[in-house]
């Protein structure tokens, strides 16, 4: 990772790091943050200077856009340390581009690629020592904005800010989930927002996850709103099938989100040799495939989890569990390792996805 190029960004550091007091064995997802973040304001059509300084509160008018029409987007990335201690990035420029195209939808400015991944860079370089090495441990990085325009006036900001903060994390799910299949409530719609990390995506979903939850299921699988039969993704996380020996997962649209993990895993299952197929999947074919013992596996891909094994999923009423598949014959414990063993540098990068 380079550690120079900080040409332009100020950066004001804590005074004594907070890391001493972190429990790094037992980190709740999310919950922690670094000492710095990196904050960069939008105002008279231009983007000004990225300052890095002291994670902690800010303060915003009460009539502030965010607050009231919501534009706010963001991303999920992460960091890994690799064992010379040296800190690697996995494909940023990819959630950059994404950053960019999700802004454009919600009538917010493009951030450009020097900002974004320089200034990350530089963030990271600070708060180095966050980043924990060994499988599993990872520094996961959330880049956002928000319409920073004060009054109440339903129309896009004409200020906006830009803020980069970051997490020490531990894989996010432990263990398989189950999952219910959407039957009435829509994630997204054509022409809607679906494609996009806009944070209302992210609201609309609570409530039906919840009341998912509250039936014994951890995460649903969002159906297209018109039929609810093509399974699209789910929370965060895009889903991959394997039925017989072919992994098939649902092409990207407007609908679903292009997930970073989705592609790489969809590169590193051609690369060993599994039969891939993107196309969209109904769950008719889901429950056939199950009658007969076809279906083998379902995996969620997403960053916070890498790869999340799913044991069985609900669809109208009736639960239909997965085989038991040894971690020897799991698509989805090859790809997962696959994945890791790049991110963490223990199996070369031949796709140079790592920087
Ligand atoms: N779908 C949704 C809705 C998500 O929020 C995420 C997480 N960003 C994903 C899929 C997976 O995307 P990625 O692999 O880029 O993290």
């Amino acid at each position: 990772m380079s550690l120079e190029s900080n040409n332009g960004i100020s950066i004001q550091k804590v005074e004594t790091s907070k890391i001493a007091s972190v429990d790094f064995e037992n980190l709740k997802f999310g919950s922690v943050f670094t000492d710095h973040m990196l904050v960069c304001h939008y105002k008279d059509g231009k983007w000004g200077q990225v300052e890095i300084k002291p994670y902690g509160p800010m303060s915003f008018a009460p009539s502030t856009n965010v607050f009231h029409y919501g534009q706010a987007i963001f991303e999920g990335m992460k960091a890994y340390k690799d064992a010379n201690e040296d800190v690697w990035l996995f494909r940023p420029r990819e959630n950059w581009a994404r950053f960019n195209k999700s802004a454009e939808r919600m009538a917010m400015p493009h951030i450009d690629e020097e900002r974004f991944v320089d200034g990350l860079k530089a963030l990271i370089n600070l708060d180095r020592d966050w980043v924990k090495q060994g499988e599993g441990n990872a520094l996961y990085i959330r880049p956002f904005m928000i319409g920073t325009h004060e009054g109440v006036v339903a129309g896009p900001s004409s200020e906006f800010m830009f803020c980069i903060i970051c997490s020490p994390a531990r894989t996010y799910y432990s263990g398989k989930v189950k999952v219910q299949i959407a039957e009435h409530y829509s994630r997204a719609a054509n022409g809607g927002v679906g494609y996009t990390k806009c944070s209302g995506n992210y609201a609309g979903q609570f409530y039906p996850t919840k009341l998912a939850q509250e039936a014994g299921y951890q995460q649903v699988i969002w159906t297209d709103d018109a039929t609810h039969t093509k399974l699209e993704e789910a929370g965060t996380m895009n889903v991959f099938f394997r039925i017989g020996d072919t992994l098939i997962t649902a092409p990207t649209s407007e609908r679903i989100l292009d997930g970073v993990t989705r592609k790489s895993l969809l590169d590193i299952a051609k690369s060993k040799g599994i039969n891939v197929e993107v196309k969209s999947i109904v769950v008719q074919d889901l429950i056939d495939a199950h009658a007969k013992g076809e279906l083998k596996e379902i995996f969620g891909a997403g960053t916070a989890v890498t790869v999340g094994q799913i044991e069985g999923f609900a669809f109208q009423e009736k639960y239909y569990q997965l085989p038991e598949v040894s971690d020897d014959n799991s698509f989805a414990i090859q790809l997962k390792t696959g994945l890791q063993g790049i991110q963490q540098k223990k199996i070369e990068d031949t796709f140079g996805w790592t920087e």
